[in-house]
Formats: structure tokens, C-alpha cells, sequence
């Protein structure tokens, strides 16, 4: 086995007294990682899970996230993180699109898991608590207790798919994103090349590990190489003062958001931060006063720029050029290759120095297309390059700078909202007869969303009718924080809406 699924008792043979996970003030050593992940991978075949078997994860940050993933991976079946914020029919909706077989899930979603049982045909349900004997319900650490502990032979490799994460998509529905063990190795090779990871590292975790940044950017590299990592279930900025004295965290990594929210907490001023080794900053543009703010208390604030799609390391900016190159997301990361390319082409030619383009992306990392979507993941990709619908322009240097997306895409606090699915919620409403939805500057959350709506003549219909309608049907994040009414959507001679006019008349906070 080459695949993640071996990773722990790899660590194992080399650290098994190290701290791998700490947790609610426990601390798991890789070898019991070890033994946990491969109870639970003997769990799991016991319950029918076979190689390329979908298990899905619906829970806060907890050990039984990772040990659910390297089981998986043991046995060559598929990992499928779930987001906690989404709502039940997005849930039922991602369950049934991969096919998922066995759902392991935490007890704030009991409830959740029972509202969308029928729906989504889940063969096996694990509790973490709270499980209800019979009828495929079982409790996670029974499973474990009673599961055999010796090795699990089975043969994985690179190119065997290890994860389905789901990204939102231009269509209105999610997609799956496939992950091989080898992109998520290539992955972590990037982050620990590029950031000097040493096995000294103590991370902390408050990023969701759902998302590919907490997991990928952090957590897995750190277990990698053998350093330990700090799981907080729910992000409390004040606490994360705490959190840093206890643990003597050495490396974080977060979307802007997090850590505006962490140099706006009262207890900013004052906190011992002298343990903070790396600092990174990723997901969404990251405002310069951010840099200043952090940069002020002597601390180097990296910059990283990825996507699910690459697992998600793309471009770094590292601790040598954090000053001097500000504002820019860096480079490729080492195993990457990075190019901007005229945008609205169809082809690879290359951006003039100083021009926008396009990013574009090649490499190990790159992930292998969208589940069950052949077609969407044969027009992602040209000539091997995977298109992120991001622009950008590079300096004389090569330091590459995000200036905008092409893709049309929001991005709440680090959540993607894609205006295309809210839409189509919002439409659903009888009163709606036309609605666009276009992100606005937000000070606190980089941007929110703004439904543009045009309503039914006479049908008095409110914001707040609007809004009402959402609630239960889309994540919270997804709903619009405010709704406009209008006579008529801009529309081009074929009807298609055009945005720019829009944002120009609707797009001011
Ligand atoms: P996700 O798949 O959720 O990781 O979202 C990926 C998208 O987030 C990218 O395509 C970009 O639009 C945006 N993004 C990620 N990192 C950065 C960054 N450092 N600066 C600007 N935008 C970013
Ligand atoms: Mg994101």
C-alpha cells in the first residue's frame, strides 16, 4: 500500500510515541492513529466496504475525520468529506451523487442524518455518539472495539482515487472533485518543501478539515512529517489566544476572514504569539492591511492560492519575498507548473508580462477530473492544463498576482457561493420572475451575496418573503444577506444577463 492509507503506520515505524492528534485535551499518538485507523478499516469491511466503496464524513474537526480517511484509504475505498454548513437536501444531494455506502457522522447532525435518510439510499450509518442499535446503525467506537487490529493487505496505489470533495459548481449543483493518493502526496510534498516543515511543527486546526485547505494545506503535511496537530471542532477567535500559549503552536493556516476575526479580538493586543513559526493565508484574496496588521506585531504572513481542484497548493508566496513581493501569491509550488494565458481563448497562448490572463495549472497534484461528469472535466482541462478561471498578471520576476475572477464565483469567508445555485433557489419562489445574484464588498467577510430580483407585478412580494424561502434549502452561507428589487435585468441581444452592468448599479455595499 503506497496510498495515505498507509501513512500512519508508516509514522509508526518511525515515531510512535509522537503526538499525532490533540483533541479536546487528548492526545493520540501515531501508534495509536495506527491501530485506530486500521480497527476502524477492518470496521468498515465487516460493514461491506470494498475498494472504490464511497464512506462519507459529516462532522467537526475530531480524530474520527483522519482515522476515517486512512481507513478508507486502506482499503482502497473513497473518502468523501462532507461540509457541515450545508443544508439537508445539499447533503442528500452529495450522499446520492457519489453513492456513497457507509456515512460516518458527529452528534450535531443526528438529526440532520435522520432528515435525509430516505433520500439518500446510505447502506451503513456510524454514529460517534448516540447510535441506536439495528437497522445498519452502528457506534464508532464499538466498531473499533470489536474489529481485529493486524494489518490490512491491499493493494493501493497512486492513481487509485482516495477522495471526493465536492466544490460548488456553474450549474447550480455541487461537483466532485477526484482526488488520487498520489495528488494528495504530491500535495503535501509541495506544502512541506515549500514551507520548511519540520517535525517540530504544531499546527492548529481551526480551519474545517471538510475543506481542502485545513485538510491539505495543514494537516496532512504536518502528519507527514511526523509533527502534531491540534484539532478545535468550532473556530472561536478568542480562544485561538489560548490555544497558542497551551499548545506552543508553531503553524496556521486560514482564510483571510479567520484571521482578520483573530487581529480584531480583544485580545489581539497583549496574546504571547512568540511560538508562531508559519503563518499562512489562502482561499480568497487577502487584504493588504491584513499583511500590515500581523506584519506589525513582527509576524510573516505567507500567501498561498489554490483550489479543491489541485489539492489545492497552486501558488506560494514564501518567507524570503513576503515583504518584498506583497500582494502576490508567489510562484508554482515545487512540483507544479504555473502559467498564465490570454483569458477568453481557447487556446495556451501565453500573457505578456504586466498583461492579465488566465492561471492555468499542470502537475502531479491536478486532480483527475469531476465525478460523473465527463464532459464538465473534458472542457476543465486544455491540452493537460486545468483552467482555474482565475486572472491574474506576473511581474518582471515571475511573481504572479491574483486580479480577479473570470469564473463566476463569490467567496463568503472562504465559503464559494456560485451565484448560478442561488439563483435557481431563488427562483423558485412563484413570485420570482427573473433573479441574478452578484457579490458585494463585505468588510467582515471579504464579500456576500446580493440577490437581484425582478418580482411578479402587484405580487407585494418582500425581502424578507425571499429570504424565508431559502432558509432549509441552501447552506446559510449561500443566502443572499440582502435582496434588491428591480423592473428589468440588463440583457444582452440574446438574452444572456450581463453582470458588469449589474454589479455597476447593485454592486456597492
Ligand atoms: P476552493 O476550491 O474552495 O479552494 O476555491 C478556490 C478559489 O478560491 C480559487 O479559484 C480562487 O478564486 C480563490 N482563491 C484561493 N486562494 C486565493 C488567493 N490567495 N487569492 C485570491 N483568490 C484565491
Ligand atoms: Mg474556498
Amino acid at each position: 500500500n503506497e496510498g495515505l492509507g498507509s501513512w500512519p503506520a508508516r509514522r509508526a515505524r518511525k515515531t510512535p510515541r509522537r503526538a499525532a492528534l490533540v483533541h479536546d485535551g487528548r492526545t493520540l499518538t501515531y501508534a495509536e492513529l495506527d491501530e485506530r485507523s486500521t480497527r476502524l478499516a477492518h470496521g468498515l469491511r465487516s460493514l461491506g466496504v470494498r475498494r472504490g466503496d464511497r464512506v462519507a464524513y459529516l462532522g467537526a474537526n475530531h480524530p474520527s475525520f483522519l482515522e476515517t480517511l486512512f481507513a478508507a484509504g486502506t482499503l482502497g475505498a473513497v473518502f468523501v468529506p462532507l461540509n457541515t454548513r450545508l443544508a439537508a437536501p445539499e447533503i442528500a444531494y452529495q450522499l446520492a451523487d457519489s453513492g456513497t455506502s457507509v456515512l460516518v457522522y458527529g452528534p450535531s447532525h443526528a438529526s440532520l442524518v435522520e432528515e435525509v435518510r430516505g433520500a439518500a439510499h446510505v447502506r451503513a450509518h456510524i454514529a460517534l455518539e448516540g447510535a441506536e442499535a439495528g437497522g445498519g446503525a452502528h457506534d464508532y467506537e464499538a466498531l473499533l472495539a470489536g474489529a481485529a487490529a493486524d494489518r490490512v493487505d491491499e493493494a493501493v496505489g497512486p492513481d487509485d482515487l482516495c477522495m471526493i470533495m465536492y466544490t460548488s459548481g456553474t450549474t447550480g449543483r455541487a461537483k466532485g472533485a477526484m482526488l488520487t493518493h498520489g495528488n494528495l502526496t504530491w500535495n503535501a510534498v509541495n506544502v512541506l518543501i515549500d514551507h520548511d516543515l519540520t517535525a517540530d511543527e504544531v499546527a492548529l486546526v481551526s480551519a474545517p478539515l471538510f475543506h481542502t485547505a485545513g485538510l491539505n494545506m495543514l494537516t496532512l503535511p504536518v502528519l507527514l512529517k511526523g509533527g502534531r496537530c491540534v484539532l478545535v471542532p468550532r473556530f472561536d477567535p478568542g480562544a485561538t489566544f489560548d490555544l497558542i500559549e497551551e499548545h506552543r503552536v508553531t503553524f496556521m493556516f486560514g482564510v483571510p476572514a479567520m484571521f482578520q476575526a483573530v487581529a480584531r479580538s480583544p485580545r489581539w493586543d497583549g496574546a504571547d504569539l512568540s511560538s508562531l513559526r508559519i503563518l499562512t493565508c489562502g482561499g480568497a484574496p487577502v487584504p493588504p492591511t491584513l499583511i500590515a496588521a500581523y506584519g506589525e506585531r513582527g509576524l510573516t504572513f505567507l500567501q498561498g492560492y489554490g483550489m479543491t481542484e489541485a489539492a489545492p497548493g497552486v501558488l506560494f508566496l514564501d518567507a524570503e519575498h513576503a515583504e518584498s513581493k506583497a500582494g502576490s501569491a508567489g510562484v508554482q509550488h515545487f512540483f507544479s507548473d504555473v502559467r498564465v494565458v490570454a483569458a477568453g481563448e481557447p487556446g495556451l497562448r501565453p500573457a505578456a508580462p504586466g498583461e492579465t490572463g488566465e492561471v492555468v495549472v499542470r502537475g502531479p497534484h491536478v486532480f483527475r477530473g469531476y465525478w460523473g461528469l465527463p464532459e464538465e472535466s473534458a472542457a476543465a482541462f486544455t491540452d493537460g492544463w486545468f483552467r482555474s478561471g482565475d486572472a491574474a498578471r506576473v511581474d518582471e520576476d515571475g511573481y504572479a498576482y491574483i486580479v480577479d475572477r473570470i469564473k463566476d464565483m463569490i467567496i463568503s469567508g472562504g465559503e464559494n457561493i456560485y451565484p448560478a445555485e442561488v439563483e435557481h433557489a431563488v427562483l423558485a419562489h412563484p413570485d420570482v420572475l427573473e433573479c441574478a445574484v452578484i457579490g458585494v464588498p463585505d468588510d467582515k467577510w471579504g464579500e456576500v451575496g446580493r440577490a437581484v430580483v425582478v418580482a411578479r407585478d402587484g405580487s407585494g412580494l418582500t425581502a424578507e418573503d425571499v429570504l424565508a424561502a431559502l432558509a432549509g434549502r441552501l447552506a446559510p452561507y449561500k443566502i443572499p444577506k440582502s435582496v434588491v428589487f428591480t423592473g428589468a435585468l440588463p440583457r444582452n441581444g440574446a438574452g444572456k444577463l450581463l453582470k458588469q452592468p449589474l454589479r455597476a448599479d447593485f454592486g456597492s455595499p
